[in-house]
């Protein structure tokens, strides 16, 4: 199911025509939904242990999105059954003075999953495409150059042995406002409202621009974009959650056999 949502190579998406909301053959499904969450947590859960105990693969899962697209929500639910000890998560904010004197993709590629290890970008270096062309932080030449430059690097990372999932979580704008509006209303949500927030909403078209562009130009072979329809959470943790655990049955992973004959080790 969640292939439906995938961005093919060289294909030039519009966002406008991604439904942000629930595809129709699902509608009304939620309970059924949820239940099947519930067994792909555990399957997560399971290969992840196995990922942790093979220390052969490595998965790196990219999640973008709009202020309030439910990147924070999306990991607390899909891995909040898991071992902390196999999973991290990275956070990107705006660049500290130290990151801006190097290269964009310095401070995200010492950041990248070792052996048996599972890493989660909330933001990443595609913020360097996106929020930095909105704020037309660096010129257009130097962005175009910077699709193909991540388009390197995550092959790079892929030749490796870097298993690539990128997720853009793509909300409306109606549900955006809507999400914003609860922010306000709720104290226990006011810590999360930033102005950020408001100038992420006024200017929707123009991220719409750079988002569309950002995924027609890197969605690849090696790294390709899903994109998941995020108004409604569980529609969006199913997309998300199935496609990881599909990745991770791909591995076709074993836990490694005892290097010697147990019935020789004497207490
Ligand atoms: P979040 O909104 O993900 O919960 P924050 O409130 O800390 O986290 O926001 C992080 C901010 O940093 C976002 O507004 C984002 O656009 C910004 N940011 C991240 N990477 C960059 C970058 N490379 N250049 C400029 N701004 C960036």
């Amino acid at each position: 199911m969640w292939t439906s949502h995938l961005v093919k190579p060289d294909h030039n998406i519009r966002l406008m025509d991604a439904k942000a909301d629930v595809p129709k053959d699902y509608q009304g499904a939620k309970a059924e939904i949820s239940k099947r969450l519930e067994g792909l947590r555990e399957d997560l859960r399971g290969y992840q242990e196995l990922l942790s105990a093979q220390g052969k693969h490595r998965l790196l899962i990219i999640l973008q999105a709009m202020d309030t697209g439910g990147k924070d929500g999306t990991i607390r639910y899909v891995f909040g059954g898991v071992n902390p000890q196999g999973v991290s998560v990275t956070r990107f904010g705006v660049p500290s003075q130290e990151e801006l004197a190097h290269d964009y993709l310095w401070r995200v590629h010492q950041h990248t999953p070792g052996k048996g290890h599972v890493m989660i970008f909330n933001r990443s270096h595609y913020e360097d495409v996106v929020t930095v062309g909105v704020k037309k932080l660096v010129p257009d030449k130097v962005l175009r150059q910077r699709y193909q430059q991540i388009n390197d690097f995550e092959r790079m990372l892929a030749e490796e042995g870097v298993t690539v999932l990128k997720f853009f979580l793509h909300i409306s704008k109606e549900e955006q406002k809507r999400r914003i509006q609860e922010r306000l209303k709720d104290p226990k949500k006011h810590w999360k409202f930033t102005l950020s927030d408001m100038q992420s909403h006024k200017r929707w078209s123009v991220y719409m621009k750079y988002y569309e562009e950002a995924i027609s130009r890197t969605s690849t072979a090696w790294a390709p974009w899903c994109i998941v329809p995020a108004d409604k959470n569980w529609y969006r943790n199913l997309v998300v959650a199935e496609s990881i655990v599909d990745h991770l049955k791909q591995f076709k992973m074993r836990y490694p056999k005892l290097k010697l004959n147990p019935n020789k080790v004497s207490f």
